[in-house]
């Protein structure tokens, strides 16, 4: 569903992404781990086409990520995007955060897209704040808010950015259910994430990263137990 064939980035200096290749099948939940800087973040924001690549392409569904245009605001409609930061507009309610992109993107009509909104804050668990601005949730309701609110988009694929690592932590098993509940319903999946009991749980694939590239990729329970490279070895013995 979601191809990268040697995708390089650079940031001046900088060799930020390096030849990443990486595939990721329709249905399957890839979660990359690795140290601080390797490029976790920007190879998210490559992929929705927040940043943009020196080379190489990006494919989703077999058409290459267009660069800017109309084509680009579909293409993004197509890739959810959750952020460390909830980023919910705070002078909307939450209804209103999660009708406002199929309203004025998809032209969904008001009420309709208030009856699907409603099922997704249902989902998620925040039905009943459905009347409240984002200040008066607690931050794991609000990124549960911002699950919801890319959900409405009906999107392909959903990319995740260390979705848990701004909450405390009596709040990251609820969003971390959320997401395990849709990997478990078929959502293609890619999330940056150090909690390695949602990679055990919900992945199907394990990312490494380290400077740039791609160091190694396995199944969960053979990266966690049998890391091959030096990197992921020294990584691991850092979290674990
Ligand atoms: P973290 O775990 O800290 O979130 P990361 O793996 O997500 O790290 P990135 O945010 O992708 O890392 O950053 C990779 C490298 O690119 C870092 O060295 C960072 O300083 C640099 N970088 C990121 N964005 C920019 C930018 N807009 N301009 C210049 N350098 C950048
Ligand atoms: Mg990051």
């Amino acid at each position: 569903l979601v191809v990268l064939d040697k995708v390089n980035k650079h940031f001046g200096d900088l060799h930020v992404l390096q030849n990443i290749d990486l595939t990721v099948g329709e249905g399957e939940v890839v979660v990359v781990i690795g140290p601080s800087g390797s490029g976790k973040s920007t190879l998210c924001r490559a992929i929705n086409r927040l940043e943009t690549i020196d080379d190489g392409s990006i494919s989703l569904d077999g058409v290459a990520l267009p660069e800017e245009g109309r084509a680009l605001a579909t293409l993004r409609a197509d890739v959810g995007m959750v952020f460390q930061s909830f980023n919910l507009f705070a002078h909307k309610t939450i209804l209103e955060n999660v009708t406002l992109g199929p309203i004025k993107v998809k032209k969904v009509p008001r009420k309709e897209a208030e009856a699907e909104a409603m099922r997704l804050l249902e989902r998620v668990g925040v039905a009943n704040q459905a009347q409240k601005y984002p200040a008066q949730l607690s931050g794991g309701q609000q990124q549960r808010v911002a699950i919801a609110r890319s959900l409405a988009m009906k999107p392909k694929v959903m990319l995740f950015d260390e979705p848990t690592s701004a909450l405390d932590p009596e709040m990251i098993n609820e969003v971390l259910d959320v997401m395990t509940s849709l990997a478990h319903e078929g959502m293609t999946m890619i999330v940056v994430t150090h909690e390695m009991g949602f990679a055990r749980k919900a992945a199907n694939r394990v990312v490494f990263m380290a400077d740039g590239r791609i160091e190694e990729e396995a199944q969960p329970e053979e990266f966690f137990t049998n890391p091959k490279s030096e990197r992921a070895k020294d990584f691991l013995s850092k979290i674990l």
